[in-house]
C-alpha cells in the first residue's frame, strides 16, 4: 500500500447508514479487509465464502467479534464491534511510533523504540487508550491522535493485517467446520435478532486462532512493501488484548470474564506466537521481531498497569458494562 493509497482510505466517504445499530465507518473497513482476504483464499485454492457468509459492523461497546447462525437463512453472519476496530488502528499507531524506523518502512532500533516510549505523546496516546476501555466502559471514549506522515503507509498496513486476523478468526471458525461441532452450543443476545450466537470451545478458538493467524500473514505477504511486522501483528493485537484484559484484572475482574468464551489472552498469545514461529517460513528474522514486541509490550504494560493503580488507589471505579445476555448469565461474546 502506498502512501497516496493510505491517504485515500483515510480520507475516503463513509457509506449510508443502513440500520439502526450500523457503523459504516467500521463497516467499509471490514468490507475492504474482507475483500483482500477472500483474494488470498482464492489464490491458495481455499473454499470461497463470499456468499455464504455476511459480516456486519455492531455497536455494543466491546473489543470483540462473534458468529451467529440465522434462523431465516442458511447465511452464517459475523459481527465486528466498531470498538474492536478502533482499538485496533490506536493499537496500530502507537506500534508504528515505537517499531518502525526512521525510514518508516524498518524495524526500529532498540534505541529508537526507547526513545519512543519514553516520548510523552506516545505515553498519554497509549494511557489514554487503555484508560477509556477499562475506566470509560468504551475504547471509543479516548482522544484521536495522529502519527507522523512518513508512518502513514506502515500503520496502514499494520492496522489492516491485525484487522485481517480478527475476520481471519471469525472466518475460520466458518472453514473448520465449528458451527456444526458437537461442541459448539447457541444463545442469543438483544442487539441480534433472529439469529443464533455461536459459542465455540476453547479448543476450538486455539484453532480458529491459529488458522486467522495464518490467513492475515498470508494476507500481509500478499502486499508489496509488507514487514514482519505485518507478519507478526497478530501477535501484536493479542499482546495488546493481554494487557486490557490485565487492566480490568486491576479492578478486580476476573479474567475472561468479558469475554466468556475464549482462553485468556495471555494463552491465546503464547499459542499464537508458537504457530507464527513453527508454521511460517519466516526463520531467525521473524522470532527477533517478536522478542522486539515481547520487549515493547512489556514497557507498555508497567506503563499502562502503574498507571490502573493509581487510578484505583483514587477510588475511581469502572463504569458499569452493559453485559450481553447468552443463556441466563451475563456475558460478552466472541
Ligand atoms: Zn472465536
Amino acid at each position: 500500500m502506498s502512501e497516496e493509497g493510505a491517504e485515500e482510505v483515510l480520507n475516503a466517504r463513509a457509506s449510508d447508514k443502513i440500520s439502526e445499530l450500523d457503523d459504516p465507518r467500521t463497516r467499509d473497513a471490514i468490507e475492504r479487509t474482507l475483500n483482500i482476504i477472500f483474494k488470498v483464499m482464492r489464490q491458495m485454492e481455499m473454499p470461497d465464502l463470499s456468499s455464504k457468509v455476511l459480516v456486519s459492523s455492531l455497536a455494543s461497546g466491546a473489543v470483540n467479534a462473534l458468529v451467529a447462525k440465522g434462523t431465516w437463512d442458511p447465511i452464517v453472519h459475523i459481527f465486528v464491534d466498531a470498538d474492536l476496530l478502533v482499538f485496533v488502528a490506536s493499537v496500530a499507531k502507537i506500534a508504528c511510533q515505537c517499531l518502525v524506523g526512521a525510514d518508516g518502512k524498518s524495524i526500529a532500533s532498540k534505541a529508537e523504540t526507547e526513545r519512543a516510549l519514553a516520548s510523552t505523546d506516545v505515553q498519554a496516546a497509549t494511557m489514554d487508550l487503555f484508560r477509556a476501555s477499562t475506566v470509560l466502559g468504551s475504547v471509543r471514549a479516548s482522544k484521536p491522535f495522529v502519527i507522523p506522515p512518513h508512518l502513514l503507509s506502515s500503520w496502514h498496513m499494520l492496522n489492516q493485517t491485525m484487522g485481517a486476523f480478527v475476520l481471519g478468526h471469525e472466518l475460520a471458525h466458518v472453514l473448520l467446520g465449528h458451527i456444526d461441532d458437537e461442541a459448539t452450543v447457541t444463545g442469543s443476545m438483544p442487539e441480534v435478532e433472529n439469529a443464533d450466537i455461536l459459542l465455540f470451545s476453547q479448543e476450538a478458538e486455539l484453532h480458529a486462532d491459529r488458522d486467522g493467524a495464518l490467513l492475515a500473514a498470508t494476507s500481509a505477504h500478499a502486499h508489496l512493501g509488507h514487514s514482519l511486522l505485518d507478519i507478526a501483528s497478530p501477535y501484536i493485537f493479542m499482546r495488546a488484548l493481554r494487557l486490557l484484559e490485565d487492566c480490568e484484572v486491576v479492578f478486580g475482574r476476573k479474567r475472561g470474564e468479558l469475554d466468556s468464551s475464549h482462553p485468556p489472552a495471555h494463552l491465546r498469545a503464547a499459542f499464537i506466537r508458537q504457530v507464527l514461529v513453527h508454521k511460517l517460513p519466516c526463520g531467525a528474522d521473524l522470532t527477533a521481531v517478536l522478542d522486539r514486541i515481547d520487549e515493547f509490550m512489556g514497557c507498555l504494560a508497567s506503563l499502562v498497569l502503574a498507571e490502573m493503580h493509581i487510578l484505583k488507589a483514587a477510588g475511581i471505579t469502572p463504569v458499569h458494562r452493559v453485559m450481553l445476555h447468552v443463556f441466563e448469565k451475563p456475558a460478552i461474546l466472541g
